[in-house]
């Protein structure tokens, strides 16, 4: 699917928005030049009545006329570009020059509306998430003292660093579980950019988020159901501290839903959660678990609170 349609459709405004707005600067510009440089209004007058009049002096076969009125609209051309040259006014440039700003090549959409449902789908994700904070390169393996730890969480960095590389809309489900401030919405959020990265649709959201939006469009008709669809259909979904939501027959059902859909149809869903495989068990059925043990590669995070550890360093 890619970006949610919700996504390209605001991308393709945009890209409209603006060639229409560089469209407008130009003529503003151009005006100013005509105004400043007479003989260029006069030059383009002298075009539209050369266009037509060559048309039929070409039909009547009168070379030696049809010659004289070419070597005539070269000179004007010639005076035309020296004029604007003198003035600075230079050709109209679209913001894309593939599309010429409509978005479309044919009837599939240009690279420029997806560079910037790429750019929306980050703004949109970066919304009180440090996406840009949270990358592999940044992800210190120091904060873990313990040597047994540090192997471990070596393994598991290593895992998400190459699952992201390798991440497609056919990629294997991951369950990260462990205690809280370990790293897991680091690798996450890394995993996220990854996916944008390559142009697949993400989604990212922090459970209790998820579930409440889900919920108000469920009850209250909110939205027109796209929520729903993009989370059960987009390339990648990433639920952050599953387990932390408030639990009803709704979140509960709808996890279910969630994880059993995206499994179905093949698509990769990350979770990340405090809760082990028996608190799972517990909160979501056990079907629900044993959806996750049979299907999800399950990486265990292992050591002691980074995030205390970092803002212990920092007082
Ligand atoms: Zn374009």
């Amino acid at each position: 699917m890619g970006y949610n349609k919700e996504i390209l459709k605001k991308a393709l405004n945009e890209v409209i928005k603006k060639g229409q707005d560089n469209r407008r600067a130009y003529e503003v510009e151009k005006a100013k030049c005509y105004d400043a440089e007479p003989r260029l209004r006069a030059i383009d007058a002298e075009f539209m009545r050369l266009g037509p009049l060559m048309g039929m002096v070409a039909i009547s076969g009168d070379t030696d006329r049809l010659n004289a009125i070419k070597t005539k609209s070269d000179r004007l051309k010639n005076e035309l570009e020296q004029l604007k040259t003198k003035v600075g006014l230079h050709e109209y440039v679209p913001c894309c020059p593939l599309c010429g700003d409509t978005g479309y090549l044919g009837t599939k959409l240009c690279g420029c509306v997806l560079t910037k449902a790429k750019q929306l789908s980050f703004e949109q994700l970066s919304v009180g998430m440090p996406i840009n904070e949270c990358t592999f390169e940044n992800f210190s393996l120091d904060y873990y003292q313990n040597p047994a730890d540090k192997a471990v969480m070596k393994k598991v960095f290593d895992f998400a660093k190459s699952y992201a590389e390798d991440l497609n809309p056919a990629s294997q489900s991951v369950l990260f579980f462990g205690g809280t401030g370990l790293g897991k919405t680091h690798l996450s959020l890394a995993i996220a950019a990854a996916a944008l990265g390559k142009g697949l649709g993400a989604i990212y959201s922090p459970a209790q988020n998820l579930l409440h939006k889900l919920e108000k469009e469920h009850f209250k008709g909110n939205g027109d159901g796209h929520f729903l669809e993009d989370v059960l259909e987009c390339d990648l979904l990433i639920i952050d501290d599953l387990g932390t939501e408030f639990a009803t027959s709704f979140t509960q059902a709808s996890i279910y839903n969630i994880i059993n859909t995206r499994l179905l149809s093949g698509k990769p869903t990350v979770i990340s959660t405090n809760l082990n495989m028996e608190e799972l068990a517990d909160r979501y059925t056990p079907r629900v678990a044993s959806r996750i043990i049979g299907s999800y590669a399950l990486k265990q995070f292992s050591g002691n609170d980074v995030r205390q550890q970092k803002r212990l360093e920092n007082l």
